[in-house]
């Protein structure tokens, strides 16, 4: 059987109509299909793959860990030097009161630990999360999803959530004296890359901490340097309660992690204990891996590179015609108007050698979220690819009026 064929034969689907691009293998900015053909990645494993693929420090540190051990057991009862030596690199780089990480497998399960943190430590139940996010497909992280598309066939979800509007801050009234934590994204990615406005986001920090709920800030998708720093929080001049870091956190490895306060995270050791555990979440290989990639973005300071191709993106796709674009850094948003235009677009990329994608609240945008290793010259050879799909989607609308 062709590859093609045992993947619709035996693999589970996430919709009857996949991109069904068919990889050989990556490195750099390119994906290689299977004739050998190089497509740019722009969405890097969705805000993943910051270093570009193959990255051989990356590549070393998980040959190496993996001669060293592979896995043991993880959670917290051995003490693991890839684990520990991350842990404190991480702190070192961020603001007091974000002082211990527990690494998990996925963003999903470090939204999940959160809530679960944020209502043990405060001994209240509710959670007040934002429209139209997205913080993973467990039924927890599932239950912090405002839209009912996706939510309606999986009821009954976690009780005690509620909903406010990004840059709304009468919705604050949405967090009081039972809420646990309020979390949320200062950009939010899958609506498309809305950016928090900085005055919303700082009165509802001192909301926040005036009704005594946490403050979660989900920066899965915008953190290890992709908005421009290495979380974005830095940029509003606020510390959250709890962070989620995950994606581009393992440097392609499966690896996330929420981080907080010494004593609110030692809420999980106690009463009861094994608060919360998980088999391979912090995974020696991965932890290794994260390190090494860790290193080589402070060296390369990608984050400074997420602006300056915001600054290439951002002029280049001026030209498209009723287009606008959102985001922050190297995760922006192209919104083409319609979703068929959108569609389209993404269509006559891939045949012209671009792979993107679009947004799961805003499929009428296209997603840029290329590796940060990518050079100007790269990004504006996108940019024509993009231009030229753009046109061409047009052409094919008009021909269909
Ligand atoms: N939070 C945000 C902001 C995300 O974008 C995602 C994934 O796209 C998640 C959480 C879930 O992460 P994971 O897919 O690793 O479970």
């Amino acid at each position: 059987m062709r590859i093609r064929d045992l993947f619709d034969r035996y693999q589970g689907m996430t919709s009857f109509a996949p991109l069904g691009f068919e990889l050989q293998r990556a490195k750099g900015i390119y994906l290689y299909d299977s004739d050998g053909r190089p497509f740019i990645d722009l969405i890097a494993g969705i805000s993943v793959c910051s270093l570009g693929h193959g990255d051989p420090d990356v590549l070393t540190a998980i040959r190496t860990q993996a001669e060293q051990y592979c896995h043991v057991m993880v959670y917290g009862e051995m003490v693991l030097s890839p684990q520990a030596e991350f842990a404190r690199d991480i702190i070192a780089a961020l603001p007091d009161g974000l002082d211990k990480v527990y690494f998990t497998n996925s963003g999903a399960e470090a939204a999940e630990g959160a809530i679960k943190l944020a209502r043990r430590y405060t001994g209240r139940a509710g959670i007040t999360a934002q429209m139209q996010a997205y913080h993973g497909s467990t039924a927890g992280a599932l239950s912090l999803m405002s839209d009912p598309y996706y939510t309606n066939r999986y009821r009954p979800l976690v009780p005690g959530v509620r909903f406010i509007r990004q840059n709304h801050t009468a919705d604050f009234r949405f967090i009081d004296q039972n809420t646990a934590a309020a979390v949320l994204e200062l950009v939010q990615a899958e609506r498309g890359a809305k950016v928090a406005d900085p005055g919303f986001i700082k009165e509802l920090a001192v909301h926040c901490k005036s009704v005594g709920a946490l403050l979660i800030l989900d920066e899965i998708q915008t953190g290890m340097g992709r908005c421009g720093s290495l979380y974005l929080f830095e940029q509003y001049g606020i510390v959250p309660d709890i962070l989620l870091t995950g994606k581009a956190f393992g440097a392609g490895m499966p690896l996330a992690a929420f981080i907080a306060k010494a004593d609110v995270m030692d809420a999980l050791a106690d009463n009861p204990v094994l608060g919360h555990i998980t088999t391979f979440g912090g995974h020696p290989v991965s932890c290794a891996a994260a390190a090494a990639g860790w290193k080589k973005m402070q060296q390369l300071q990608l984050h400074q590179r997420a602006g300056q191709l915001e600054t290439v993106f951002r002029r280049q796709l001026s030209a498209v015609a009723n287009a606008e674009i959102q985001g922050k850094g190297a995760l922006l948003a192209l919104h083409l108007g319609s979703d068929e235009r959108c569609r389209i677009t993404i269509r006559h990329c891939l045949e012209l050698g671009l792979i993107s994608d679009w947004f799961l609240f805003a499929p009428n945008a296209l997603r840029i979220a290329p590796p940060l290793v990518m050079t100007d010259e790269q990004a504006v050879q996108a940019c024509q690819i993009i231009l030229e799909a753009v046109s061409r989607a047009d052409r094919d609308l008009q021909s269909l009026q």
